[in-house]
This record gives C-alpha cells, sequence and structure tokens, in this order.
C-alpha cells in the first residue's frame, strides 16, 4: 500500500491535469491513495504582475470535492487557500465540516500567492486548521517568498497545528529545511523533488515518522511516477521495513486521518 501525500489536478499556467489521467497513473504505478490539491488555487503565474486566476477559492475547492466524490476510494482533498486576492470567510469553515469526509488539510502556496507565510492574512486559516484539526501543508522554495524559515517560525508560534514542509526547500540542498523539520514536533516533511539521498539522509535525521512520500504527480504528465521508481527501490533497499513503512503509508495515513 503505497499513500502520495501530494498530487494535483486542474487548469493553471502551462498545465491542464486531468483527473482521469491522476486515477490512471495511480493505476499504471501501483499507488494506492492520494492526497490532491486543484493548482487552480494558484493567485499568481510565473509573472509575478499577472492573477492567474481570480475565481473565489470556494469555487476552485469544489473542483476538488467533485473529484473526490468521483474516486472516494482513491483520493482525500487538501483546500488550497488564496490569502492574498481572497479574504477568508466563515463560508470556509462550514464547507470543511460539511465535506469532512471529503477533505484532510489545507494547503497554501507562499510562492504563488505572493505571500511569506508569516503573513497575517494566513492566520484565520491556520486557526481553522487547529480548530478542526488538520494538517497544513505549505510549498517551500528557495524564493523569498516560500523560505521553510517562514513555515519553521509558523509552526512553532502554533505547536497544536502540523505543518508539512513540501518539497522540504524546493532548489536548496535541503539541509536547512531537514534541521527545522528535525527541532520541531509539529513539523514534516514530504519527498517532492527531493533526491533520494536526501530523503534517506532526512529519515536518519528527523525520524521516519516525520517524512512523507509526495510526488507532485501529475505534474510532469502521467509519466511523473517514473522519476521516483528508483527512490522507492533505494530507500527500501536503505530503510528499515518500518522505517520505509511509515515514509510510503503510516505517516500520510496518522497525519491525515486516513
Ligand atoms: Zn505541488
Amino acid at each position: 500500500m503505497v499513500i502520495d501525500s501530494h498530487v494535483h489536478f486542474g487548469k493553471a499556467m502551462e498545465w491542464d491535469l486531468k483527473g482521469i489521467d491522476l486515477i490512471n497513473a495511480f493505476k499504471k504505478y501501483s499507488i494506492d491513495f492520494g492526497i490532491v490539491s486543484n493548482i487552480e488555487g494558484a493567485e499568481f503565474g510565473h509573472e509575478f504582475d499577472k492573477i492567474e486566476n481570480d475565481e473565489d477559492q470556494l469555487k476552485v475547492n469544489k473542483k476538488t470535492l467533485d473529484l473526490v466524490k468521483e474516486n472516494p476510494e482513491k483520493l482525500k482533498g487538501l483546500f488550497w487557500i488564496k490569502p492574498n486576492t481572497n479574504k477568508y470567510s466563515d463560508e470556509i469553515k462550514d464547507f470543511l465540516i460539511e465535506n469532512k469526509k471529503f477533505f484532510c488539510g489545507l494547503k497554501a502556496h507562499p510562492y504563488h500567492s505572493k505571500m511569506k507565510f508569516t503573513t497575517e492574512n494566513y492566520r484565520p486559516y491556520i486557526k481553522l486548521a487547529e480548530e478542526l484539526d488538520i494538517p497544513f501543508a505549505v510549498h517551500t522554495a528557495e524564493d523569498e517568498n516560500s523560505k521553510v524559515k517562514y513555515l519553521y517560525e509558523t509552526a512553532k508560534e502554533n505547536p497544536k497545528v502540523n505543518f508539512i514542509a513540501v518539497h522540504m526547500g524546493l532548489g536548496t540542498d535541503n539541509q536547512e529545511a531537514i534541521e527545522y523539520i528535525s527541532k520541531l514536533d509539529n513539523l514534516y516533511g514530504d519527498t517532492t523533488w527531493v533526491s533520494k539521498e536526501n530523503v534517506l539522509e532526512a529519515v536518519k535525521k528527523c525520524g521516519s515518522k516525520k517524512i512523507m512520500f509526495g510526488t507532485d504527480a501529475i505534474i510532469d504528465g502521467t509519466n511523473t511516477y517514473e522519476k521516483y521508481l528508483t527512490m522507492f527501490e533505494y530507500l527500501h533497499e536503505n530503510l528499515s521495513e518500518e522505517d520505509f513503512e511509515n515514509v510510503f503509508r503510516y505517516n500520510a495515513r496518522r497525519l491525515f486521518d486516513l
């Protein structure tokens, strides 16, 4: 049983990711379950002067709800928030409570929201995550808005919420992220775009309960999983059975309450 904690669908920027292709990729590569979010939550594209998507965040996430409802045995959703161009409203809380069966966390993308995670706009969502007892997955990377340092500071201030440092600092050598994850009980890492060697190092330094398998499928098309096959093999060879199972299954199950 393999759970992918980080998969996508939706149409934004250069991507047009179809739910059916994601499900077919699961079948082809023996992925049993995925935590999915809609990339249409991206507020700004690669060019920051232009708003990528001005659709209301509830509307964006209703598409996630539809996809999850079509594939309840394969998917659960993350609510992708739009802290920059949208305002928080209690409708979001009501939506998540009503659809508790289909959503299991929140997702933020400081790069595509053009906003550091320490910014006040994120606070009502963090409060919501605490209230609903759901984790918060946050894109982390080398750019000014996505630095893992901001996530670390926020996680430290909010010990009751579990946070996932997606990518463990994309474009970095991952060392800073690994250090932060090892220091905080409520900060986790995912393996998306991380080298297999660095994933192994993260597991050794942070413990196998802190690192989760994630891929960004199907951002590179249906063959996104191809490049993770060597990671899979490498970790199978270099980790104990228990540690391996934690990374590829049990951590996601526990954190997302699957
Ligand atoms: Zn992603």
